[in-house]
């Protein structure tokens, strides 16, 4: 790795993943920590043991790393760095980028993890090319990226593009931490909502193997959720259907707003695949209008879960100016 290599941190709402990626976009090294629960320092200290086990893995190896990007859940004042607003963690008010500068002596590239998901998908993945694009990351909230007429949007203050808090039922379930609206898609169709539905239909449907799993005490979560359904259990099948079709309200709002060429749909829940987009195309070929319906392409993520990761680094690549072409 003569090039050197940056280190990509995906901050999610429970979990975080590093990783030291080249500027082909190969990842070399991967470190995942849990980052749910916990206080502020705890979150930041997670997040700084990661990158140094990342970069011990790197230059242990002899090679070197670069700069580091994050991508973290909150709206970010990018003239400063600080997270001004944050859903699911608790971060709110820490000038995140000066923190990390400090104490990894690298240096730091910081924008939304949704932003650098739809960066990673827009630069080498699933919207490779599209001059209008939307991306919703899916895990226990819901990320919004936005890509108009060819440039990403952060918004005039850099807190745009929340699609996830887009309202689909007016009256709806609250929303999650601190968003003080209901029914937003995230509280609709996020992993934390597809864990709800699921735990509902697994009391009403003791006998299926959603049923059998929550009475011998297993945790209904996202994970298993799809595990079962991709065993063809119909109880698991029909709660990720149902959090489907809602994903497919909110994405006719933005093929009516917006007429993107592609709309990426990314996160720990895309794990469901088909089992979750068909439901959600359905339900696009229904309510939107033409002819943005019929031209919209409604895919899966190139990156999977690993977008924000990827796009983080992106991120930091093209900050210190090493950006570099993907191969295929
Ligand atoms: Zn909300």
């Amino acid at each position: 790795m003569s090039t050197g290599c940056v280190i990509g941190v995906d901050l999610g709402g429970s979990k975080l993943l590093a990783g030291a990626v080249d500027p082909a976009l190969n990842v070399h090294h991967r470190a995942i920590r849990p980052a749910r629960g916990t206080g502020q320092s705890a979150v930041l200290d997670a997040v700084v043991g990661a990158v140094a086990e990342v970069r011990d893995a790197i230059e242990g190896a002899s090679g070197r790393v670069e700069a580091v990007g994050f991508g973290i859940p909150c709206l970010i004042d990018q003239r400063h760095g600080v997270a001004v607003m944050a859903v699911n963690l608790p971060l709110v008010g820490v000038p995140f980028g000066d923190l990390m500068t400090e104490r990894l002596g690298l240096p730091v590239f910081v924008d939304n993890d949704a932003n650098t998901a739809m960066l990673a998908e827009w630069r080498y993945g699933a919207a490779l090319g599209a001059r209008d694009a939307a991306m919703l990351t899916l895990g226990t909230g819901i990320g919004g990226g936005l890509v108009v007429g060819g440039a990403l949007q952060r918004g005039s203050q850099g807190a745009g593009a929340e699609l996830g808090h887009m309202v689909v039922q007016a009256g709806g379930p609250r929303c999650q931490g601190n968003c003080p609206n209901r029914g937003c898609l995230e509280a609709m169709c996020s992993g934390t909502a597809l864990a709800r539905e699921a735990l509902r239909m697994a009391r009403e449907r003791p006998d299926s193997g959603l049923g059998r799993a929550f009475a011998g005490g297993g945790e209904i979560n996202g994970a298993l959720v799809t595990e079962l359904a991709h065993d063809g259990d119909a109880a698991a099948i029909d709660a990720i259907a149902l959090i489907g079709r809602w994903l497919g309200v909110g994405i006719s709002n933005l093929v009516n707003m917006l007429n993107p060429d592609v709309v990426i749909v990314g996160g720990g829940v895309i794990a469901a695949g088909e089992l979750l987009l068909e439901p959600a195309r359905a339900e696009v070929a229904e309510r939107a209008l033409s002819p943005s319906k019929e031209h919209v392409r409604i895919l899966p993520a190139r990156f999977g879960a690993e977008s924000g990761m990827l796009g983080a680094a992106a991120l930091a690549l093209d900050g210190i100016g090493a950006t570099g072409q993907r191969d295929g």
